[in-house]
């Protein structure tokens, strides 16, 4: 593979030389080039969760060079994380994951600006979303989702959304800017009764690694225009078997009703 003729660029990008180097693999990507390296450098994704699916995200996001990551996350790192939550480490035990992550980041990429945010809460999630261009959904449990969900359908804003427990994975991809479009209610009735979380069932480590880096493929893909169409895959990590679906619009949806 030819070495990048980062003199070549100069004067039609504003990334240094350091820059034209680091992303040199996107940029020999004709996807991508100069012109999508830059809209990543601008482009804000907000990140909810740093856990299992939160660290791979967060890690291929910086590596990629989006330019702002707003992180939230509320809990303190716990000894049992450590098992599939990559970005942390036994020296950030009792560490706010924000922080902890944000010390990961910053040492793999220093080029890009990370917003902490502790207290995420369903009265601010507003503010942070209208922030971003895309939104990645790393959290657990079902009730963070739909409220993730509605904010998206409402701020018109990219979703990516993940899963993942015991042995099986799932991700989901709704590009909000595009009509019609359905959201992650559709597949779930409002009351869903049986909330399962890694917690209390356990998951396989490297499931959370798969789904969070295809979260973070389908963002950065988002970001640069490359998709617009909403997909469910679902993963079967005993058997290896990915299927991949098209998610249909639930008339009934109370979220997605006005825009479907
Ligand atoms: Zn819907």
């Amino acid at each position: 593979m030819p070495k990048p003729k980062c003199n070549d660029y100069t004067g039609l990008t504003l990334m240094n030389d350091e820059q034209l180097l680091r992303y040199s693999r996107h940029i020999f990507l004709p996807e991508i080039d100069i012109a999508g390296q830059e809209k990543l450098l601008s482009s804000t994704v907000l990140l909810v969760g740093l856990g299992g699916l939160g660290s791979p995200i967060a890690l291929y996001l910086a590596a990629s060079g989006v330019g702002r990551l707003l992180l939230t996350d509320r809990e303190k790192v716990e000894l049992s994380n450590l098992q599939r939550q990559i970005i942390h480490s036994s020296n950030s035990l009792d560490e706010m994951k924000t922080t902890s992550a944000a010390r990961a980041l910053h040492a793999l990429n220093p080029d890009i600006k990370l917003d902490l945010i502790d207290d995420l809460t369903a009265e601010n999630l507003d503010k942070y979303v209208a922030l971003a261009d895309c939104v990645v959904d790393g959290s657990d449990n079902f009730t963070t989702r739909f409220v993730i969900n509605r904010a998206c359908v409402k701020a018109r804003v990219p979703l990516v959304s993940g899963a993942a427990i015991q042995f099986n994975g799932q991700l989901c991809v709704f590009d909000f800017k595009h009509d019609p479009t359905p959201c992650y209610q559709c597949l779930y009735p409002d009351d869903i009764a049986q909330e399962n979380r890694c917690q209390d069932s356990g998951v396989i480590a490297p499931l959370v690694g798969v789904i969070g880096s295809l979260q973070a493929l389908e963002a950065i893909k988002l970001l640069l225009g490359m998709r617009m169409k909403s997909q469910l895959l679902q993963f079967d990590a005993r058997a290896l078997g990915f299927r991949s679906s098209k998610i249909v619009p639930d008339p009934k949806c109370s979220v997605c009703t006005d825009q479907c």
